[in-house]
């Protein structure tokens, strides 16, 4: 770890609260810190206790994430505040984020026009720029992890959360990996080509594409087909669902959603696009004018709540199967498992799926 952790246990010096959220490797939990009452959000990340134990992310994958949470400070990032290191576990200290995810919020809204849905995305673009001009890329871009710090304030502010499959770019040094959520990772990803600042830009334009329409521009049946679409490029403005949608707005997704990751728009081009950044009256109004499809929206969202409680159950029940079938120590299982989209239990999870990274 670049600096070293905090001595001691985390529980000398913060109070442990109630469950936030559980991630592959762990919990999420309330905290507050004794000494000034600030609440926190307490990461507990399980860690290799041995070569080949597939129990817990490898130590030098959780340190690559502290490393890159250290070095951020940007009010549209999750921070990280403190950090405690055992042998067998690391604890993050993070910046506490009440307000839940963005979709969610959203989805609770009767109307919501372009402007006021540029308002969040304009936000989102200022982190990723952030990150961006010190070549990070955060390679999970998905609505999971975009989340509000608060709720109920007239303008809340986004908050980018989960950096672990996060990547740290040299000059000159290629980058690879086969990871992510099929919905909204870059074609280079799936076929194995050098990763960049722009495959972050493919994912933003595929959560443009979704907060307007209600729609997921490549979403097949299955992960296969999902996959196919995206390394096909194959998506269409289906007018049902866009009716209410500006030409700007188009032009936007569009930008972003270009197969060659260097024509993309990088996130400083996205924030001075007339759509976020509107230069003539006529912009303005066109924006004010069109309206993200609420009705869509909703059901989009309440079908990804829902396949994500799917996904929970049937990994947990792969895992039962599996400890049964094979007997093997619960030392021996991997826990984290795939980030499928599609429904089928049955349906083995394809490597690419697997967060891991590779670099050469
Ligand atoms: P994943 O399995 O999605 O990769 P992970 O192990 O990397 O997860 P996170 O996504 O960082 O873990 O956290 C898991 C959940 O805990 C989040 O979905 C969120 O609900 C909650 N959470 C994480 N960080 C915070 C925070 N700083 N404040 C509040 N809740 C948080």
């Amino acid at each position: 770890l670049e600096a070293a952790p905090s001595p001691g246990n985390v529980e000398d010096l913060y109070e442990l609260l109630e469950k936030l959220g559980s991630g592959h490797f762990g919990v999420v939990r309330r905290c507050r810190e004794r000494g000034t009452g600030t609440f926190y959000a307490a990461k507990f990340v399980k860690t290799r206790r041995c070569w080949g134990s597939r129990l817990g992310l490898e130590r030098a994958q959780v340190e690559r994430e502290v490393a890159i949470l250290r070095q951020l400070s940007h009010p549209n990032i999750m921070r990280l505040h403190d950090l405690f290191a055992s042998r067998a576990e690391v604890v993050l200290v993070l910046e506490l984020i009440a307000g839940g995810e963005l979709f969610d919020f959203i989805a609770e809204k009767e109307t919501l026009s372009e402007e006021e849905a540029i308002e969040f995305l304009g936000q989102i673009l200022r982190g990723v720029e952030y990150l961006h001009a010190r070549l990070i890329a955060h390679l999970d871009l998905k609505p999971e992890n975009i989340m509000l710090q608060e709720r109920d304030v007239p303008k809340p502010r986004i908050k980018i959360i989960d950096f672990g499959l996060a990547q740290q770019l040299e000059d000159g040094v290629t980058f690879k990996s086969l990871c992510g959520t099929p919905q909204y990772i870059a074609p280079e990803v799936i076929n194995y080509e050098p990763l960049s600042s722009a495959t972050d830009m493919w994912s933003i334009g595929v959560i443009t594409y979704i907060l307007l329409s209600g729609l997921s521009p490549f979403q097949g049946e299955t992960d296969a087909e999902t996959l196919s679409n995206v390394v096909a490029g194959a998506y269409e403005f289906e007018e049902r669902c866009f009716s209410q949608t500006s030409e700007m707005a188009k032009d936007f997704i569009q930008q972003l959603l270009v197969k060659e990751p260097g024509h993309r728009l990088t996130a400083a081009e996205c924030l001075v696009h007339p759509w976020i950044k509107p230069l003539s009256r006529k912009q303005v109004l066109s924006r004010s004018r069109s309206s993200i499809n609420m009705r869509n929206f909703r059901k989009f969202n309440a079908r990804r709540k829902w396949k994500l409680s799917y996904n929970m159950v049937s990994a947990c029940n792969r895992l039962c199967r599996t400890r049964l079938l094979c007997g093997l120590s619960k030392e021996d299982e991997e826990l984290r498992c795939c980030e499928s989209d599609q429904e089928e239990e049955s349906s083995p999870p394809i490597a690419l799926l697997r967060r891991r990274r590779s670099s050469s």
